[in-house]
């Protein structure tokens, strides 16, 4: 039987699973010691914090000491930019993606003001960073380079390994975003030669507010936030141990199926973008075709509006989202799309589709259903009010 309202909507947030749940409620009663307290209540919280801190590392390949927990995916962004540039530094250039998610661009953006030359890096029609370009811009005094392991609007995945070697061989400091990515596919800090990386809970079905910024032993940064010593003096702040022990349950979780879980859910995927484009003419298919998130499906429809077709779906029982969710309501075109080279118009009617745990066949099915009423609808719509 189907359930509405499907959810389709994966890459703006998930549920928090069960498990991440039951592993997070005794921090909020029972076990609400201060970490740092003395006693043993707090000495179990905080080995509480260590073990996650280790499920965490464990993950992603890197030590636990190279792990810090942070507010969510946009701290741990900011923290990479800003902590970088807050050591004194010799060298004054920095490359950024021109598809990163806001959270990276507009720290960068605020380094510009502080005498940082920041340049943006291009992508080709598919949204992919092309390597040759980032060796060929690195200069003697640049000092960063960060590129996101993909895309969060149209799933595009980046080279981020070659990028990263590129960047070492430089020494030059490799930052990415694998926000999106993690837990969808295993990611290696030392085989994606990055020495800062992003990962944020509530993406990987584990709870808000929660993430962790991994940094390459050796790489100076300095504090995100003074008035604590919690994360080595780095990060101050009372440690948010539910929510801490709730993402490293999450992560464990999504690595025990990891791998059958991608498969199924990019078979659905392909479903999805196969339907959508035999069934509904001039639907054009954003990001790379094969190099792209296994849940990820992005569309324009030639003479539809994003808004109109959003409110329509959420009519028939679909949640879906323009692109990024932080853009929610912004007429703007994504700055994603205007990067890739799409006019203004086709980036209107943008549509992303993200698929998740709970999603089934029957549920995709349902959804391309919709949407051939509401795209033929929309168009006949558009199309009187042309000629009226
Ligand atoms: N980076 C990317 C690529 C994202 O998709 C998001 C969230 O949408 C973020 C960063 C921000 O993460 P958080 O919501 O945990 O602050």
């Amino acid at each position: 039987m189907l359930n509405l309202p499907i959810y389709l909507d994966h890459a703006a947030t998930t549920p928090l699973h069960e498990a991440a749940l039951a592993e997070m409620l005794p921090y909020f009663s029972r076990e609400f010691a201060n970490p740092a307290a003395i006693y043993t209540a707090g000495a179990e919280c905080r080995e509480a914090v260590e073990r996650a801190r280790e499920v965490i590392a464990d993950q992603i390949g890197a030590r636990p000491e190279e792990v810090y927990f942070t507010g969510g995916g946009t701290e741990a962004d900011n923290w990479a930019l800003k902590g970088l540039a807050t050591k004194p530094r010799e060298r004054r250039h920095i490359l950024v993606s021109s598809i990163e998610h806001s959270a990276v661009l507009e720290p960068a953006r605020a380094l510009i003001e502080q005498g940082f030359d920041v340049e943006l890096l291009p992508v080709d029609s598919q949204g992919t960073v092309d390597p040759n370009e980032v060796d060929s811009r690195i200069q003697p005094n640049t000092l960063l380079v960060s590129v996101m392991h993909a895309n969060n609007e149209v799933g595009t995945l980046q080279p981020v390994a070659e990028i990263g070697r590129i960047c070492r061989e430089k020494d030059v400091v490799f930052h990415s975003d694998a926000v999106q990515g993690f837990c969808k596919a295993p990611l290696n800090v030392n085989e994606l030669n990055v020495d800062l990386m992003s990962i944020s809970g509530h993406k990987i079905y584990g709870p808000k507010g929660v993430g962790a910024l991994y940094v390459r032993r050796g790489v100076r940064l300095g504090a995100f936030m003074e008035g604590g010593e919690q994360e080595r003096g780095k990060r101050g702040g009372t440690l948010n141990v539910p929510g801490i022990v709730g993402f490293a349950k999450a992560a464990e979780v999504a690595s025990a199926d990891q791998f059958e879980e991608s498969e199924r859910q990019s078979r659905l995927r392909n479903r999805l973008i196969d339907s959508v484009q035999s069934s509904i003419p001039n639907a054009r298919l954003n990001g790379h075709r094969e190099a792209r998130l296994t849940n990820n499906a992005h569309f324009c429809f030639e003479g539809v509006e994003g808004e109109p077709l959003l409110l329509a779906l959420d009519m028939a029982g679909v949640y879906a989202s323009a692109g990024s969710a932080c853009h929610a309501g912004s007429t703007e075109p994504s700055h994603v799309l205007m990067a890739m080279g799409l006019s203004v118009e086709t980036a209107r009617g943008a549509l992303r589709l993200t698929i998740g745990r709970s999603t089934t066949e029957e549920a995709v099915d349902y959804t391309v259903e919709r949407l051939c009423e509401i795209v033929h609808n929309l168009r006949k719509l558009s199309s009187s009010a042309t000629f009226a």
